[in-house]
């Protein structure tokens, strides 16, 4: 189920993250620490920045610190893992519409990417991914995972998606016993979606497929 709400962290730095998780995880609060939480969301300028209100602010931190919890406590898994895919948001392609050359695969449900923007960053993802030696899936939606998993046998999957999205992945993998790892999508919405790239390679790159 997708966020109620729009959301633009990436001009968030990305030193916010990295002191939110640090703060979160060491003491295993984060889902209790709301005072906290709610000073380094004043201290970031996070509402100013995004326009969220504190409560979906509050929301969306928590769901990232979650995820970067879980990437952290799989990772060794993830790291022995010897059949990995990447699983994209199909609405962070360049286009949505038929300046998009990809093409849809229903069978299994997937586009394939045909490299028609060299800046698109679903084309500069699947690269990434291809070249690390990962199979990659461009998802219309998240109800597609499970149809992929039961057609092609993973032991790894990287997924990129909203924070609710990747919970219900979550679930999936952990029912199939398969290591995952979490790449957020920093500005959701039905188009023009983005993730961080460089987050992306350095998962792939330390866990080559
Ligand atoms: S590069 Fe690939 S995903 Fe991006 S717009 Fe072109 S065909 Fe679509």
């Amino acid at each position: 189920m997708p966020y109620k709400f729009t959301f633009d962290l990436s001009r968030i730095p990305q030193l916010f993250f990295t002191e939110l998780t640090k703060i979160s995880y060491d003491k295993g609060i984060h889902r209790r620490m709301g005072i906290k939480l709610r000073d380094v969301i004043k201290k970031f300028r996070i509402q100013e920045a995004t326009g969220l209100n504190l409560s979906d602010a509050i929301q969306l931190l928590e769901d990232l610190i979650d995820m970067e919890a879980r990437n952290l406590l799989e990772m060794e898994r993830f790291g022995k893992a010897s059949k990995k895919a990447l699983f994209l948001p199909h609405c962070s392609r360049k286009y949505m519409d038929s300046r998009c050359k990809a093409e849809f695969n229903s069978d299994v449900p997937t586009y394939l990417c045909a490299k028609c923007s060299p800046d698109c960053l679903i084309n500069k993802a699947t690269s990434l991914a291809k070249n690390a030696g990962y199979d990659v899936y461009i998802l219309p939606g998240g109800s597609c995972i499970s149809k992929i998993l039961k057609l092609k046998r993973y032991d790894g999957i990287v997924g990129v998606a909203c924070g609710e999205e990747l919970r219900v992945a979550e679930k999936i993998l952990e029912n199939m016993n398969i290591a995952g790892q979490a790449v957020p999508l920093l500005k959701n919405g039905c188009s023009n979606t983005f993730f961080n790239i460089e987050t992306l390679q350095r998962i792939l790159e330390k866990n080559g497929g």
